[in-house]
């Protein structure tokens, strides 16, 4: 376990401020010459004068006179100057990769990148590897069907860099990954939470005895289960494995990583994060919660500035005990801004639903819906019991008590057999709301 960048990770606070305001600095010299998407933007803000931009720059906090970017107003960009758009420093023939977000409720945003940034997005990678002690002796898998997600692309040139054997896992079955995985005794595992509990299950079935197998950790991407406690325990006793939470999203780059201290760290020296209230926008104090806010400085192609990643973080008070000066994040992701429901007036995450289901061993697997009863919305949830750790009717009934006491909501249980619920590869999908949100949403978009 260690530092990938020891001077940068350990920096006292001013000293990283200082560098952060330095490379805002580049950040806004170049963007009014190069990029035309934000030399309109900082015009139409009053911010087209270069002495007006060199003060902000003085201090990190000056960053709070520019304006926001949403990812409405890059994706109407792009369909309204396709392919890129006018966020583009570069002539579009230095790119060499092109990758997109999943686009499941809308248009994919497209984002491209150059030698430099790609090789910036590998480094990212580089402070969670180091802090899961991976190291040239280890073997990488990755379970996880290579497609225009940018994560695990990046996660794989890091692995090499690493001097680890990677493995991918694209274009095959569940069975046959796992068959790879304990051939070549895969010390490290990276997918999606979901994922790794699958594999567990298949894995079971099959007999084969996880906890015995070369695997000893798990970094996880792509939607934020290794984050909540119940699933990140559950991930970590069916494999014996340490979990690992790592965050970011395609158009923005990997933002944040675990640390040996099961803390998400957010990668300050690479990025200028704000956490802003969800509502009025300006900043919230560590403990509270807010929206994660990034701009960041490796990717000169098409940066970001005050982008607003639509998650919601809690920064954690004081220091971590892992030695970095790094802030972290309490409980990780903890979830989107988008995904919040609201449960005859009980404000709810995903997340909590999840954390309170996986936290009963006797629970398998779920989905969850809201319906409309007699005017009110109600959640159901169909629950896969495992037989042998339960009555279904008694661990309904417990799970009912348990939702009403921790968050006072009558949730209306359907315990199914094992094997019913449909399992996903990739993201999981366990949630279908159709009431209780407002219309007009961006949609949820994670990279995979
Ligand atoms: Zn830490």
């Amino acid at each position: 376990m260690g530092f990938f960048n020891p001077a940068l990770e350990t920096c006292p606070r001013p000293a990283l401020q200082a560098l952060q305001a330095r490379r805002l600095a580049r950040l806004l010299t170049d963007v009014p010459e190069h990029n035309p998407f934000y030399r309109s933007k900082l015009r139409a803000a009053g911010l087209g004068s270069p002495a007006t931009l060199a003060r902000l720059c003085r201090d990190p906090r000056g960053v709070q006179a520019l304006p926001f970017t949403t990812k409405a107003e890059l994706l109407d960009d792009q369909a309204k100057h396709p392919p890129w758009g006018t966020n583009l420093s570069v002539p579009p023939e230095v790119l060499v990769r092109q990758h997109q977000t999943s686009g499941t409720t809308g248009t994919p945003l497209r984002w491209g990148d150059t030698r430099e940034s790609w090789a910036w997005l590998a480094s990212l990678w580089g402070y969670q590897y180091e802090a899961a002690g991976v190291t040239a002796r280890d073997t990488i898998y990755m379970a996880f069907s290579f497609g225009h997600f940018l994560g695990y692309w990046t996660a794989l040139d890091a692995g090499m860099q690493a001097g680890a054997l990677v493995l991918t896992g694209g274009g095959q079955s569940s069975v046959q990954r796992l068959e790879a995985m304990l051939e070549h005794r895969a010390t490290i595992l990276l997918c999606n939470p979901g994922y790794a509990l699958r594999l567990a299950e298949i894995a079971a079935h099959r007999g084969v005895r996880l906890q015995e197998s070369a695997v000893r950790a798990i970094i996880c991407g792509g939607e934020p289960g290794a984050s909540i406690p119940a699933t990140r325990a559950r991930i970590e006793s069916r494999w014996n494995a340490r979990c690992y939470d790592r965050i970011g999203a395609t158009e923005v780059g990997h933002t944040g990583f675990t640390c040996e201290a099961g803390q998400v760290h957010l990668i300050e020296s690479e990025y200028l994060f704000e956490v802003l209230h969800p509502q009025r926008l300006t900043p919230v104090k560590a403990g509270e919660e807010g929206e994660l806010v990034a701009t960041n400085f490796g990717r000169r192609a098409m940066p970001v500035i005050r982008y607003r990643t639509g998650d919601l973080v809690r920064l954690g008070e004081g220091p971590c005990r892992c030695g970095r000066s790094f802030v972290h994040l309490d409980g990780g992701i903890l979830g989107r801004a988008d995904d919040m429901i609201v449960v005859r007036g009980v404000n709810l995450f995903p997340s909590a639903i999840e954390n309170l289901l996986l936290g009963d061993p006797a629970v398998l697997e779920f989905q969850a819906s809201l319906a409309r009863v007699r005017e009110m919305g109600e959640l159901r949830l169909t629950v896969e019991v495992d037989p042998t750790r339960g009555q279904p009717r008694e661990v309904a009934a417990r799970l009912a008590n348990l939702f009403h006491r921790q968050l006072g909501l009558r949730a209306d249980i359907h315990p199914v057999s094992p094997g019913t619920l449909t399992r996903s590869e990739g993201k999981t999908r366990r949630f279908t709301w159709t009431e209780g949100r407002e219309p007009n949403e961006a949609p949820r978009e994670v990279d995979g």
